[in-house]
């Protein structure tokens, strides 16, 4: 089947303020208003979802946000919940980001708790796996990205698995400038798809989507995107300039 390309910005701790933010978003969305064939989505820091909400209704961005807990509500200070990102106009949410798992001690078990949050609030979640340099080089990256699949959306119902999101990202292209070659990436969302195939069924895997994560940028991501289970991009660094951004969004209605 044809999956749509979704191409997500993670704008990280990023920009430093509200009138960065504003820049930001007029940019993207006059950039971005004659490309109609890929979902675009943008995701802010928490604070910044109420105004990116204002600035982006009537336009077809859509809003998500980076991180979430599992409670509603309750005495966890310092916490954001689904429902409470609902509100504010998401669509989308980042699980289990490999800065969450390395910088913030999230492990599988604490993503396979925000997974059901989010689809409960009617968030669609976007879950991040991937191995590290040392993982892929002691040939153990399948294995890992197995593993983290499996625990994330172990018990979830297939209508649930049909919407979600994986997003691939090897850690070591994060942020570095090393992205995964197409060859590379494409072997592992083959990999995954056929884990869910194996798991669930043909049909779900055939539906949900998988993106790619990793140093995407204007000069790689036709050629990333054009790979038959390669669904969209998940981009952090090239995200925060409207330029290179839309020149991403673009590559991916070139090969949709
Ligand atoms: C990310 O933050 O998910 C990411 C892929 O970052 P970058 O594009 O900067 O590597």
């Amino acid at each position: 089947m044809a999956r749509t390309i979704l191409i997500a910005g993670n704008w990280k701790l990023n920009p430093a303020d509200d009138a960065g933010a504003l820049e930001l978003l007029r940019q993207l969305k006059n950039r971005l208003a004659p490309f109609t064939r890929t979902e675009v989505a943008v995701m802010p820091p928490f604070t910044m979802l109420h105004l990116a909400a204002q600035i982006l209704k009537d336009s077809r961005l859509a809003l998500g946000a980076q991180n979430l807990y599992w409670e509603a509500t309750g005495a966890f200070t310092g916490e954001i919940s689904a429902p409470m990102l609902k509100a504010a106009g998401c669509k989308y949410v980042i699980i289990g980001h490999s800065e969450r798992r390395q910088l913030f001690g999230e492990t599988d078990a604490t993503v396979a708790r925000k997974i059901p949050a989010a689809l409960q609030a009617g968030l669609v979640p976007v879950v991040c796996v991937g191995e590290t340099l040392e993982q892929r080089e002691s040939g153990q990256a399948q294995a890992v990205v197995h593993e983290q699949v499996r625990q994330a959306l172990s018990g979830l119902p297939e209508a649930a698995l049909r919407t979600l999101v994986i997003a691939y990202e090897p850690v070591w292209a994060i942020g570095t400038g090393r992205n995964a070659t197409p060859e590379q990436a494409q072997e592992m969302h083959r990999f995954i798809r056929d884990l869910i195939t194996d798991t669930t069924s043909a049909a779900v895997a055939d539906e949900l989507r998988i993106l790619y994560g990793g140093s995407v940028k204007p000069d790689n991501a036709r050629d990333l995107l054009g790979r038959p289970d390669i669904d969209g991009a998940l981009v952090g660094g090239a995200s925060l300039k409207a330029e290179t951004f839309a020149a991403i969004v673009e590559s991916g209605e070139i090969v949709s």
